[in-house]
């Protein structure tokens, strides 16, 4: 039935911005509401709204996105796994994706995973903060460490794989947790993915300044212990192989901030809860009102100059040699 339907729909030209970056990805926040209060959370850099898109919305958004060659979406929040249509949503968007992924915070990850897989998810990546029951707490506000862990497991069991853990690096937090976390990746069968802190508001730089770890430490580290080390050819992301006990584990390092490269090689396209076309995490002065085009009935090509108008305002964040702001 899915691969049916994906032959009725035509690929057009691949979106290109006027930096000559590709448009190949779909980032559709699904929801603002969450279990957990992270106090680190960027909340995808949204501003705050209950004007939720409803499951046909969001596939119609994404369906003029495979048209114009973004092929892979991946949905966030809030926390996804709150929107008891969620299976619906990842069924819809499978039909004309070639891969549906998930971020959640695992909380309902154990009970849901076969559901969510039937229906077409391919990855998830789940976030966390902490192993250590306490601090899980006072950074989430809640006591939900060993469901967290457990969502973990069961969703390599059932082979939503690569399983990426996500931990945010936080000074005077959970960096000293690296070694366990790369244990437990390596015990679980997952990646351990650490990513640098971005600020919660842009402008807020004081408070950001308080928690962020400079991920050229953790990889000075890493580089000490791999065995291998790998680059991706076009993101130079690294990832790093370690080995213990001869079993190996994979941790790769996501620097997002003051980094050119990063924004140079972002091939992504946000869509916010409330139905914007969202160029950058890190800006709100440029987005594209496409929900209220298709609640007022346009036509596909109509939301596909949506589309093309959100990719004319793309710019990257970070540019110039030393990663200056643009
Ligand atoms: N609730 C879901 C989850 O926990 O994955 C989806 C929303 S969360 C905003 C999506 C991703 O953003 C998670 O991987 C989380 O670790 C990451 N994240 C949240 N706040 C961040 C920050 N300030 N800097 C970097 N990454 C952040």
């Amino acid at each position: 039935m899915a691969i049916e339907n994906k032959k009725l729909v035509t690929s057009k030209a691949v979106l290109h911005d006027k930096f000559g970056r590709k448009l190949n990805s779909l980032r559709i926040s699904i929801t603002q509401k969450c279990n957990l209060k992270c106090f680190y959370c960027h909340r995808e850099g949204e501003v705050a709204s209950d004007n939720e898109m409803t499951k046909e919305e969001i596939a119609q958004i994404a369906k003029i996105a495979y048209q114009l060659g973004m092929k892979k979406v991946k949905l966030t929040g809030g926390e996804p796994l709150l929107r008891e249509d969620l299976p619906d949503i990842i069924s819809e968007i499978a039909e004309y994706s070639d891969e549906v992924s998930l971020t959640t915070n695992g909380v309902l990850l154990e009970k849901n995973v076969e559901t969510l897989s039937d229906a077409g998810l391919k990855r998830v990546n789940v976030s966390l903060p902490s192993l250590v029951p306490e601090r899980f707490k006072n950074i989430t506000k809640k006591d939900f460490v060993e469901q967290v862990k457990d969502g973990i497991e069961a969703a390599v069991q059932n082979n939503l794989c690569p399983v990426k853990i996500n931990m945010v690096m936080l000074k005077g937090i959970n960096v000293d947790e690296i070694p366990n976390a790369i244990d437990f990746a390596q015990e679980v069968g997952a990646i351990l993915q650490l990513i640098e802190f971005e600020p919660i508001q842009p402008e807020n730089y004081a408070y950001w300044k308080t928690f962020h770890y400079d991920p050229a430490l953790i990889e000075y580290w890493l580089k000490k212990r791999a065995v291998s080390i790998q680059e991706n050819a076009l993101h130079k992301r690294k990832r790093y192989i370690l080995k213990k006990n001869s079993d190996p584990v994979i941790v790769e390092v996501v620097k997002p901030m003051h980094n050119s490269i990063f924004c140079q090689n972002c091939t992504r396209l946000r869509v916010t809860s409330d139905g914007k076309l969202k160029p950058c995490l890190l800006r709100n002065d440029n987005l594209v009102n496409i929900i209220a085009l298709i609640r007022q009935g346009a036509s596909s090509n109509e939301l596909e100059e949506a589309f093309k108008e959100a990719a004319r305002l793309r710019e990257p964040y970070w540019r110039g040699e030393n990663g200056k702001c643009s």
